[in-house]
């Protein structure tokens, strides 16, 4: 491995955050990289989550894949193959499915840890060189709640439409759903930083996390009942006068609906259904509106997103932000903190089931042209939407038969884990690109070793709509090569010379895509990032190369036709699986610091999983007492889907009738066996935060 720098400034390959870090080389270049953060960088001016210190060991080759690998006949192992070979079977059997079962009887799965340029290529190919309209990608698990409720009330989603450093100066917050302090903890000094300014924090989960411990005020509520807790805050501005009234008529629509659900919500009402008593109901209104013209936040994440209500619910949130006049005007406003790397650019360039580059709707015939013809096919010629993840992947080994997988491991991170696992091997083929071996790739025709974050240039979008430059560091490994030389020797063979594979190239053509779009990225370019980007980055929408970028929206206008928000009235019964005699708890899945997302690459860095090192159930004291467990202890928990199995971890931060599981561990403790399939139907959310269960001892 040879080193290019002796320190590179690029960011971090997790979460969403995209810490900014220095990768230093020893003088010679013979040693592993070292992972600094860098000062310079805004967003994390230097710290680093345990994640992100120790991610030069995912450089390590040992760890990783570094040949292609091929099952040669139905039933064997896999074997490594050469790049040639593996390209031309999987070539071949892209082709001979698409003839005997038509076009769309192949998908395509990607990641939302994906590059724009990977991202973007792959929604390309998917559609170009395949002509199948069945591509869809992980973030359909992770942000796709957020994404449609944004876009409704706001008719944009861009996560934070403001720069996180603004948290910090808001009067109060209403964070729901989100445990920052484990998942993102240099997030974490903006919020520190607003308390020490005086302002005042609210959270939202049914667990009390570290976040929660910092709060002026916890609302505990039952899983999946946070729209109704939400309209409970709602009622309370509206009975109390607390609603700011000239915002409203100036600068929404809609709120008559709204009120007219809210007023079935009183507080004690929403404490007989959510469990939060209503005295705390009054005083979490009473303290988000503050005083007239005072300002505040809605931040809101997978706890109240990922539910078979997940956009109505993120809606019934944004609703009190704007009764509130909390959104429009500096400081103030709802923000989604996304979950992985590039969750936000990986769902604006094309590789969700029912989008084109730009953020711009598959249905829609001007945004249809325009991408048609920078890609040089006719807009007839364009599939229409395909299905989203969890349809997909439950068509598969039906009329699905081939499937591509892209920087995703849904055996581990998919809802109903077991039931994809037996979807996916009733495939005629799969395909798996990764990094590693993961639980995915084991089950895979063809795997295809990739390059990763400091192996490769591109480019990511953080969760504040901030596009950076992730800048190479060292050579990948011999015999690994990028995911765009995977679709570009693919493409060739199908029938499609010249495919682009140089990432500069792709993302000039993305750019090119993305004009006029909501996400209008035409202003930028490598060469611009690289020259700006020094600790700054670029907020879209950018759509001239002297644009300042736009890191704070809707200060004069909402992007809806009209201008205005929307309050969307949403029903607020929760949609939930109710506990019965066999399954008489709730289960709730989540993170822990030191793994993230399905655990292919954290499982593999010894520090991580020295930290954490495997699966664990977290429930209350009361509970373990009722079941004669004590701390270690193996707890079954059994679902209408499945059985895992895993040590008790006991605290009394979590709800009497409520047990955590985190879903970064294959094997026996794999939480996602658990989880629902239900989606919600706005989105296609999977409904992982809620699921009836059963909890026993397992001695
Ligand atoms: Fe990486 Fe996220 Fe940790 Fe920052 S908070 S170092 S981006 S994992």
């Amino acid at each position: 491995m040879d080193a290019l720098s002796p320190a590179t400034r690029t960011h971090c390959p997790y979460c969403a955050l995209q810490c900014g870090m220095e990768l230093h080389a020893d003088a010679a270049g013979t040693s592993p990289l070292r992972a600094a953060g860098w000062d310079a960088f805004q967003v994390n001016r230097g710290a680093l989550c345990q994640k992100g210190a120790t991610s030069t060991e995912l450089l390590n080759p040992a760890l990783r894949l570094t040949a292609p690998l091929l099952r040669r006949t139905p039933g064997a192992e896999l074997e490594p193959a050469t790049w040639d070979e593996a390209l031309d079977v999987a070539a071949a059997r892209l082709t001979s499915i698409a003839a005997d079962h038509g076009r769309a009887a192949v998908g395509v799965f990607g990641g939302g840890g994906l590059t724009h340029e990977k991202a973007y290529s792959l929604g390309k190919f998917a559609r170009v060189v395949l002509r199948t309209p069945n591509i869809d990608y992980n973030g359909r698990f992770c942000m796709s709640a957020a994404a449609a409720a944004s876009q409704r009330a706001f008719g944009v989603d861009r996560g934070l439409p403001f720069p996180l450093a603004d948290v910090a100066q808001t009067d109060v917050i209403l964070l729901v759903g989100s445990n920052l302090a484990d998942t993102m903890p240099p997030a974490l000094r903006y919020f520190t930083t607003q308390r020490e300014n005086g302002g005042r924090l609210i959270v939202v989960d049914p667990r009390r996390t570290r976040t929660a411990d910092q709060a002026d005020l916890h609302l505990q509520p039952v899983p999946g009942t946070d729209a109704a807790l939400a309209a409970g805050l709602l009622h309370v501005l509206i009975a109390e006068h607390l609603i700011d009234d000239d915002f409203i008529a100036a600068r929404t629509s809609g709120f008559e609906e709204a009120r007219a659900e809210a007023q079935r919500w009183w507080p004690e009402r929403v404490e007989a259904v959510c469990g939060v008593p209503a005295g705390d109901v009054r005083a979490a209104a009473r303290m988000f509106a503050g005083s007239r013209g005072s300002t505040g936040m809605v931040l809101t994440a997978r706890g109240t997103e990922q539910q078979a209500d997940g956009a109505d619910a993120v809606n019934a949130w944004i609703n009190v932000a704007l009764a509130a006049g909390k959104a429009g005007r500096p400081y103030c406003g709802y923000g989604a903190i996304t979950g992985q790397g590039n969750g936000q650019g990986g769902r604006e360039h094309g590789q969700k089931a029912d989008q084109l580059p730009g953020y711009r709707k598959i249905t829609d015939p001007a945004a249809r042209e325009h991408v048609a013809e920078v890609w040089g096919i006719s807009p007839d010629a364009l599939p229409g939407p395909g299905r989203p993840a969890v349809e997909l992947l439950a068509s598969c080994g039906a009329d699905i038969r081939a499937l591509l997988v892209a920087g995703s491991n849904p055996v581990v991170s998919a809802p109903d884990a077991e039931f994809v696992t037996s979807r996916l091997r009733e495939l005629d083929f799969l395909m798996v690109s990764d990094v590693v071996l993961s639980e995915t790739a084991a089950l895979a025709d063809v795997v295809f070793p990739v390059t990763q974050w400091a192996e490769e240039t591109g480019t990511v979008t953080n969760l504040e709509g901030r596009v950076l430059l992730r800048r190479q560091a060292v050579a990948p490994p011999d015999g690994v090569r990028s995911d765009l030389d995977v679709m570009g020797g693919l493409a060739e063979r199908l029938g499609w010379p010249g495919f682009l594979t140089a990432p500069a190239k792709v993302f000039t053509e993305l750019a090119l895509a993305s004009a006029g779009g909501v996400a209008d990225y035409s202003g930028l370019s490598h060469e611009r990032l690289d020259a700006t980007s020094e600790g700054v980055g670029l907020h879209w929408p950018c759509p001239t190369p002297d644009h300042p970028g736009t890191p704070r929206m809707f200060l004069d206008t909402f992007g809806t036709p009209d201008g205005l928000a929307r309050f969307v009235p949403v029903a607020c019964e929760p949609a939930v699986e109710e506990p019965s005699v066999d399954f008489p708890y709730r289960l709730t899945t989540g993170r822990v610091l030191a793994q993230y997302q399905s655990g292919a690459q954290t499982r593999r860095v010894p520090a991580l999983n020295a930290a954490e090192p495997g699966p664990f159930v977290q429930l209350h004291p009361d509970l373990a007492a009722a079941l004669a467990v004590a701390e270690g202890d193996p707890v079954r928990v059994t679902s209408r889907r499945g059985t895992a199995v895993a040590a008790a971890r006991i605290s009394d931060v979590i709800r009497p009738d409520t047990v955590f599981m985190p879903f970064h561990w294959a094997g026996p403790g794999r939480a996602n066996v658990l989880t629902r399939r239900t989606t919600d139907p706005v989105s296609g959310m999977p409904a992982f935060k809620t699921a009836a269960v059963r909890v026993e001892a397992a001695q």
